[in-house]
């Protein structure tokens, strides 16, 4: 039986103590890489926390490990994001190999340039060898450099070794994984904790695949997903409770809540007639079924040498980046070509690599080490209880994938599809659907996914149905079946009737009909019958949106969404770049015609690389949109400079987000005077703010006087007035912007505008809904601003009513219980009032 040995690590820097979860880096606060400590230096040389062989250090200077002499590896890594660096401001003072004392000077570093230059000076010092510690010193507070901090269990063997003397492994019986996600971060974290406890070798095993359970990382290599099998097993002189704990663990979910999980099987799926999920792309299409899966690839854990696995990680990435550079120049539009920007921009994230880098420099294959790093990464995203961030997750799995092929030499195989197809798949990736014959494809159907996903954003941009959210019993239909595919109920009917067919059908002749004569009258005035005129405007994203939304018959833009600039990239956006873009913007629109720039809108739920943002728990709540800025002015002034030098172009105008106080409007519009000042601007361009936050809306009266114009954001505005996360895929049809609730904001607010003198737009969601146009109509708002495609049908909308009807509606809808109530008196409305077939054949 082993000993039990202490080994002792020593502080490798003077500093301040930090618990690792608030190390502002999900890698290293999730203990993906190892647990350990964090420390805010006071010192500028790294020492050795003990004796032991160099085993790596980075040729940039920012991270060295180091093996003991049983095996005990330690990862030390200087800063977040300090791999940007390039090595600048670092100085190796030992080689890879070299054996070192403890306490020996390995890197210095100067640390005026490195906390200047970098995301922060933040010092890891990691076990990557998985061995138990205790704390020698209290948790947090000041340490000197060489003061011994933690006491390392080293009882035994290297953790992947099963000891001869240990004798035959038991193994527990198999059991089906009822988590959701399977083993993700938390519930692997968990495992592996438990599994610590005991000092037998324990494996946790998947198929043909067995890994080291007391290792979170090698946990989710596994990829366990919900209702795969597992086993347990042991070696060693407590084996036998081991298995039996840890058994109990996995069925009982690991701490997380979980019911039995559903086989599937044909039988059952058959024995349903209709399948929910959540409408991601409108429409409706009869097909059959295509099921679309993901090639699974074998990979094998151990590399040759380090050197030759970082060249094979090497090549694949710049094959990958080099295809993504095709799809993006063959993509159909810009929603496409913009996903696989992002992908090329994940590829090139530095986390990510060099979690690579670290198991490849322990050893590992290159395959094995990326997907270690995509998934592990992945899975910490979807962990993380964020819509976007599970957005993320899928595309870098998408991403990883296409990696692990090409370091794998695996081609990729077209799909060969039949006529009317209707693709279903847990997961529909990004690099699955661009390779499709879309002339087959009638619409898509997932279990993962969201209003939000990439796969939703194709669909819509493709015109094609597509529901979200499916349970996975969708997975077990047999291809070939024919199936009805109604979007906008959410629903995937499995036996359809000839009748819902034929009506399904006759619909959709209807609407392209329609679609066709609000095309062919897309540039005429949006005048109601009594010849109110209301502006239709345009939500944009880019250049091309903008040159789009002008053929289509916008009169402007009233919403550009600024973030495009800012986000998937490691670094903000130089002044030169921004600049052009808004003067680009701008001359497409020409002077007389509206640009509502709206300031960067990120933070909490849309995080920047580039920006250190303390992890929130509510991150809708927390440091968001012009909160966000005000904290970190110089991002605002730069914007406002670059925004400023598109004035005269267009009819200029800035928009704040997320507004709740008169103070932020106030500081705003003084950087925006200084910026302008400075400029020598003796006009400023309009200045007004977004009002999606109820305070706003309940306050419009105060801010009406201080603002230029107000646009209702309608969809924070339902969030925050419903408190309903608007990702929600259970909250979806209740957090709706028809609830009474939100309309009644929408009447004072436009009251206390029109008070003002101010005129008041809608750029949420709501604006594009045809069933709301005469209720915006009615409730006095001055402009509509757009999803592009939907111009030309808001524009229609108008034409068919008269303002004295759409006032008369609003005012009775004001006075409804619900949501539901207010979409069925509209529906009335309209069909009382609105003859369809004289629009048609006019
Ligand atoms: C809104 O909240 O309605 C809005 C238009 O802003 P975004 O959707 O970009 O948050
Ligand atoms: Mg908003």
């Amino acid at each position: 039986m082993a000993t039990s040995q202490q080994l002792q690590l020593h502080a490798p820097l003077s500093g301040v103590l930090m618990p690792l979860d608030l190390v502002p880096d999900p890698v290293f606060s999730t203990r993906v890489i190892g647990d350990g400590l964090c420390i805010d230096p006071t010192s500028s040389t790294l020492c050795a926390p003990l004796a032991g062989v160099v085993s790596n250090v980075q040729a940039s200077g920012h991270a060295i490990s180091i093996i003991g002499e049983n095996g005990v590896q330690v990862l030390m890594h200087i800063g977040l994001d300090t791999v940007n660096l390039a090595g600048k401001g670092f100085t190796r003072l030992v080689e890879e190999g070299e054996q070192v004392d403890v306490g020996q000077s390995l890197i210095e570093f100067d640390a005026d340039f490195v906390a200047l230059n970098a995301r922060s000076l933040l010092t890891l010092m990691l076990v990557v060898s998985g061995e138990r510690f205790t704390w020698l010193v209290p948790e947090s507070g000041l340490v000197d450099c060489g003061q011994p901090l933690l006491g390392l269990d080293t009882a035994g063997q290297a953790l992947d070794e099963v000891n001869a003397e240990e004798g035959e492994a038991l193994f527990s019986k198999p059991v089906t994984l009822a988590n959701p996600n399977g083993l993700h971060a938390r519930p692997a974290a968990v495992f592996a904790q438990a599994a610590k406890i005991f000092s037998a070798s324990i494996f946790l095993h998947k198929k043909q695949d067995s890994v080291n359970a007391k290792s979170l990382v090698a946990i989710m290599t596994l990829q366990t997903a919900h209702g795969d099998v597992v086993q347990v097993s042991a070696a060693g002189p407590d084996a036998e409770e081991a298995i039996k704990t840890l058994a109990e663990l996995l069925a009982s979910g690991c701490g997380e809540a979980v019911t039995p999980p559903v086989e599937v099987n044909e039988v059952e799926a058959s024995s349903l007639k209709v399948l929910r999920g959540v409408c991601a792309s409108a429409g409706s299409a009869f097909g059959q079924v295509v099921q679309i899966t993901e090639q699974k690839l074998d990979v094998v854990e151990l590399g040759t040498t380090p050197h030759a696995e970082r060249d094979h990680l090497a090549r694949g990435l710049a094959e990958a980046i080099a295809a993504l550079q095709q799809l993006r120049d063959n993509a159909t539009g810009d929603a496409q070509a913009d996903i696989f920007k992002a992908h090329q921009e994940l590829l090139e994230d530095p986390s990510l690599l060099e979690v690579a880098q670290v198991l490849i420099n322990e050893g590992k294959s290159a395959a094995f080490a990326w997907r270690a790093a995509t998934e592990s990464t992945a899975t910490l995203f979807k962990s993380m209880g964020n819509a976007l961030l599970a957005e993320r997750a899928a595309d870098l799995t998408d991403v990883g994938q296409r990696v692990l092929k090409q370091i794998l030499g695996v081609p990729d195989h077209a799909i060969d599809l039949p006529e009317g197809a209707i693709l279903i798949a847990e997961q529909l990736t990004p690099s699955q659907t661009a390779g499709l014959d879309t002339r087959k494809v009638l619409g898509f159907a997932t279990v993962g996914g969201g209003a939000t996903s990439h796969v939703a954003i194709l669909a819509r941009a493709a015109g094609l149905p597509a529901i979200c959210g499916l349970p996975i019993q969708v997975l077990a239909l047999a291809d070939g079946t024919q199936v009805l595919l109604d979007a906008d109920k959410g629903e995937l009917q499995l036996d359809p009737d000839l009748a819902a067919i034929e009506q399904l059908q006759a619909n959709r002749q209807q609407q392209q009909k329609r679609h066709q004569h609000e095309l062919a009258h897309a540039t005429l005035a949006a005048c109601t019958r009594d010849g109110h005129h209301i502006e239709v405007t345009a939500n944009v994203a880019s250049l091309s949106e903008t040159e789009q939304a002008m053929s289509l018959g916008g009169e402007g833009v009233g919403l550009l969404r600024s973030e495009f600039l800012y986000l998937d990239r490691n670094h903000a956006p130089s002044h030169d770049e921004q600049a052009s873009t808004y003067s680009a913007i701008a001359r497409a629109l020409g002077p007389t015609r509206n640009l509502v720039v709206r300031t960067l809108d990120v933070g909490g739920d849309k995080p920047l690389a580039y920006v250190p943002m303390d992890s929130e728990t509510n991150p809708f709540l927390g440091m968001r949109g012009i909160r966000l800025c005000l904290e970190r002015p110089q991002l605002l002034r730069d914007q406002f400079k670059a925004i400023l030098s598109s004035a005269g172009l267009a009819r200029l105008h800035i928009m704040l987000p997320m507004v709740a106080q008169l103070s932020e409007l106030r500081l705003a519009r003084q950087l925006l005077e200084e910026e302008a000042l400075a400029l020598g601007l003796t006009e400023l361009p309009k200045l007004g703010i977004m009002i999606e936050v109820p305070a706003a809306a309940l306050m419009a009266d105060l801010f009406a006087p201080e603002v230029d114009f107000f646009s209702i954001g309608t969809n924070d505005l339902t969030q925050y007035t419903l408190a309903m996360d608007r990702d929600h895929p259970r909250l979806a049809s209740q957090a709706d912007s028809f609830h009474p609730s939100v309309l009644r904001l929408i009447a004072s607010t436009v009251k206390a505008a029109h008070a003002h003198g101010k005129w008041v737009g809608v750029c949420g969601a709501l604006a594009s809904e045809t069933l709301a146009t005469p209720l915006l109509l009615g409730l006095g708002v001055d402009e509509l601003s757009v999803s592009v495609p939907l111009i030309p049908a808001v524009k229609a909308a108008v034409r068919e009513v008269d303002l004295a009807d759409c006032q008369a509606i609003a005012l009775q809808v004001l006075g409804l219980e619900s949501a539901e109530q207010v979409r069925e008196a509209l529906r009335l409305y309209h069909e009382a009032t609105v003859d369809t077939s004289l629009v048609l054949e006019n």
